[in-house]
């Protein structure tokens, strides 16, 4: 019951980040009820449950008939989804509610970019203090500092080898506000896995002929679904290197 509650919780800050994602974007004020992007009509409270409004509306707007974007479940079920696995992951209040912060900010980071193909740098800045702050309360600035490091230093050097093509200022804070919180295995740990699935998901999209030339592919979603894999599974695929490299 618990795990059920928590989960619908997810989806209704799911539903929230669509409403921050396109506001911010647009220059919205956070205030007040959605509308349709399309013919400005005020979205009905009936409508507005995750998940279920958009099957229910069959991804449609009732005034006017526009396609709602289906970003809007997809990132209502992944907020689900990762409160939900917060509250499995951590037993501890505290811990569960700054572990389901921290995958919330991936969320609207992957969902920003997803969207948009750009990043807001202000809230990733505030992410990596913040970051900064709660390991030095852990005891563990050091690795704090250097997942920081090296998670900037990392895609710094590929937005500078590239001259901005490959990765924009925002991923690099980004990689910055990951190693702060996750320290320098975890901040490892979640680039391999992003370079994993990001190569796998670029060879899939040749295979079927999808990928159309010269375009870019957003970065963001798979950094944060790479550091989703380091907060739930980073201890045993870090041990798992280690073992593997024959340091341990
Ligand atoms: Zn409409």
């Amino acid at each position: 019951m618990n795990a059920f509650l928590v989960f619908l919780f997810g989806t209704i800050v799911g539903s929230l980040l669509n409403a921050l994602v396109f506001r911010l974007r647009n220059r919205i004020t956070l205030w007040g009820r959605s509308q349709c992007p399309a013919c400005k009509a005020k979205i009905h409270p009936a409508h507005l449950v995750p998940v279920v409004s958009f099957f229910f509306l069959q991804g449609r707007c009732v005034q006017c008939g526009a396609r709602i974007h289906w970003s809007y479940p997809t990132v209502e079920l992944a907020g689900g989804l990762l409160w939900l696995g917060a509250f499995l992951h951590q037993p501890e209040f505290a811990r569960f509610i700054l572990e389901g912060g921290f995958l919330t900010y991936l969320l609207f980071a992957a969902a920003f970019d997803w969207r948009w193909r750009l990043l807001p740098i202000e809230p990733m800045a505030a992410m990596t203090f913040a970051g900064l702050f709660v390991q030095m309360l852990d005891g563990d600035l050091v690795s704090s500092a250097a997942g920081l490091l090296i998670g900037a230093g990392f895609l710094g050097l590929q937005y500078l080898v590239s001259g901005g093509k490959w990765m924009g200022l925002g991923d690099l804070w980004l990689g910055a506000s990951i190693g702060a919180w996750l320290g320098w295995q975890g901040m490892l740990v979640a680039f391999y896995l992003c370079y994993l699935v990001g190569g796998l998901f670029a060879l899939a999209l040749f295979v079927f002929g999808i990928w159309k030339r010269g375009q870019r592919v957003a970065f963001a979603p798979f950094l944060a679904l790479g550091a989703v894999g380091a907060v739930w599974f980073g201890p045993p695929i870090a041990a798992w290197f280690a073992g593997a490299l024959g340091v341990a």
